[in-house]
């Protein structure tokens, strides 16, 4: 059986929950498992590089007779190996053909050249792309909030502030309707120009000025229409968050998925957290979204 040559067409950058497609390869895991590559998927794979967002939950049916989809990771080859959740290479990397694999117990009846039904728990998808919204937010009011912190010139972020979050961030997590990020002010940040031995006396003021802009976001509604610009449909391709916010479009490099406008959110807050650590200062923001 030869490897996929051609990276799987993913469906849920534009929000599909549901889609048909052919098994192109199947892979025998030594779990027992097995990871079952499709043409084109709905469902969203964790990338264990940066694993923000949890796979999707769901099943795959074929004649009508569905199993669960019992995990989803990003698959990569070069030709030679498939590597099913842990690729040496980040998602995207030239001379590599990245899949999602949908993890079954059982591939019975799933040859390649077999048609299938993917459908993907359209709740939890929807929790979850709420919560990847709400990160995003929360992570540029941050940067606003912190930007009188900063003493030197830094990379700045969609909306001209200095990139915190890009520069301190240690791993985000995505979870139903909100996120937990973490970051790390070390030596490093300190010498970039952040005025970590500040941050601690006014840290409940940035919290209040984050929750304020989310807040006035939010308030904004349907005139914040949100979006993913893409490339190409395949897998490995790059793709952008786009918020078209009151102060001007911003785009974050994000290969989630995320609401259609902020029309669906009641509220976004976030709540800091500041911790000595080693020699440096932790920060944890935890984001929470609230429905309409
Ligand atoms: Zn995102």
């Amino acid at each position: 059986m030869s490897l996929p040559s051609t990276d799987t067409v993913v469906g849920y950058p534009d929000g599909d929950v549901v889609s048909t497609g052919t098994v192109v390869h199947v892979e025998p895991l030594p779990d027992g498992r097995a990871a079952v590559i499709l043409d084109r998927t709905a469902f969203h794979p964790v990338d264990p590089v940066w694993p923000d967002q949890p796979a999707d939950t769901g099943s795959i049916a074929v004649d009508g007779a569905s199993r669960p989809v019992v995990d989803a990771v990003v698959g990569a080859t070069d030709g030679t190996v498939l590597h099913v959740g842990d690729a040496p290479v980040r998602t995207g990397t030239e001379g590599w053909t990245f899949v999602v694999c949908h993890l079954v117990d059982d591939a019975t009846g799933l040859e390649p050249g077999t048609p299938v039904t993917v459908t993907v728990d359209a709740d939890q998808r929807h929790a979850l792309s709420a919560g990847h919204t709400a990160c995003h937010l929360a992570s540029l009011a941050l940067n606003e909030a912190l930007a009188g912190l900063w003493t030197k010139e830094v990379a700045v972020d969609g909306r001209g502030n200095p990139n915190f979050d890009q520069l301190a961030i240690t791993s985000s997590r995505i979870l139903p309707f909100g996120s937990v990020d973490e970051y790390r002010i070390g030596k490093s940040l300190r010498k970039k120009g952040f005025a970590a031995a500040e941050l601690a006396g006014r840290i409940a003021e940035v919290q209040a000025a984050a929750n304020a802009r989310l807040a006035a976001w939010v308030a904004a509604g349907a005139e914040v229409p949100v979006a993913i610009v893409r490339d190409g449909d395949g897998l490995g391709e790059r793709r952008r968050w786009r918020a078209d916010l009151p102060d001007g479009v911003v785009e974050i490099p994000c290969g989630g998925t995320h609401l259609r406008s902020l029309a669906e959110l009641d509220g976004i807050a976030v709540a800091l957290d500041l911790a000595e650590a080693e020699g440096a200062l932790a920060l944890t923001m935890r984001t929470t979204a609230t429905p309409a």
